[in-house]
């Protein structure tokens, strides 16, 4: 679906399509337990959070070189632009790369190759959000913010990913109060697999701007009133949620709820190799399955740039939002 969108909720890392996966792995010697790019991606049908992790770090092994995460990035911003996404906020994961012995200096400036030629390669404005992983310590991501002192200028806000259960944003309170004494934006998964408690230290401990996920709000009618009142944004992942068994069936989803009930929601794919589907699959599935109509599609699309840190080009954010409204939808959604 070419309806133009910002994407708020990507995971470079997920973005590693088999495909690549087994080129990088031949570039660089790496020997991946997999027979083929068929064998690894029926090792996709992961059951849970964990599962998925898990195949997902494992695979970070064949990303070593700069060269390696501009290929990554490219690959990525060319089938967005292809599914009509006009601006990325780029989520990174750099612990998970620091613990295999590459620097920081090597994703960033990797992925920077990239996104610094964005606009012009793939007609995409990109941001960058270095992600903290909340199993590992408070001190580890302290150690990681310090460690990107000097490319601050690449990265415009910090989030918080990786398995939920039993790590409340509380943790990381620290960390992201140095990120604001930064100047940097922040935001946060919440409510994915975690309770709708969570959601709320994240906008009252961590101070975030915008949840990731947020789904769990909706167990909890005066949270949803405050998420409507402070137009919090939410970036929903729907294909994402189904696979990882977030909701039974998309059938199942809460979002046309969510929506009714005044809530920001916005539309994403998460880790798009691994959930089926980018950000155009993600609207697609949305409009096909919970049958939602052409005007919720285009709220869906306005929301998503509404939500995007582009406060320092509010033109920029003017003429998306333009384009929003001007698409027509012709067949394409049917
Ligand atoms: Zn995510």
């Amino acid at each position: 679906m070419s309806l133009p969108k910002a994407e708020l909720h990507l995971h470079i890392e997920g973005t590693l399509e088999p495909e690549l996966a087994f080129e990088l792995a031949a570039r660089n010697g790496v020997t991946l337990p997999y027979a083929d790019t068929e064998a690894l991606r029926e090792a996709y049908a992961f059951k849970d959070l964990q599962s998925f992790l898990n195949l997902y770090y494992e695979l970070m092994a064949v990303l070593r070189t700069e060269q390696d995460f501009a290929d990554l990035a490219n690959a990525y911003l060319a089938r967005a632009a292809a599914q009509g996404v006009r601006h990325a906020e780029i989520f990174f994961d750099p612990q998970a790369h620091i613990a295999r012995g590459l620097s920081l200096g090597t994703v960033v400036e990797g992925l920077w190759q990239a996104l610094g030629d964005s606009e012009r390669d793939h007609g995409i404005s990109t941001k960058l959000i270095m992600c903290f992983l909340r199993d590992e310590s408070a001190d580890s991501a302290l150690e990681t913010l310090q460690a990107a002192t000097p490319y601050l200028d690449r990265i415009t806000g910090v989030g918080l990913d990786s398995a939920e259960v039993g790590h409340p944003p509380l943790k990381f309170r620290e960390v992201y109060e140095a990120a604001a004494r930064l100047g940097l934006r922040r935001v946060a998964h919440a409510g994915e697999e975690g309770p709708p408690e969570y959601i709320t230290e994240a906008l009252d401990v961590l101070g975030v701007e915008r949840v990731d996920h947020g789904l769990r709000c909706m167990e909890d009618p005066a949270l949803v009133e405050r998420l409507v009142r402070e137009r919090i944004p939410l970036t929903l992942c729907p294909l994402s949620n189904v696979r990882l068994r977030t909701v039974d069936t998309l059938a199942d989803h809460p979002l046309p709820a969510m929506l009714d009930a005044g809530l920001m929601c916005t539309v994403n794919s998460d880790d798009p190799a691994y959930f089926g589907g980018y950000a155009g699959d993600n609207f697609a599935a949305v409009h096909r399955t919970l049958g939602l109509t052409e005007d919720r599609l285009r709220e869906l699309a306005r929301n998503s740039f509404l939500a995007s840190f582009l406060q320092d080009d509010e033109e920029r954010r003017a003429r998306y939002l333009a384009e929003v409204d001007a698409y027509e939808f012709g067949d394409a959604v049917s």
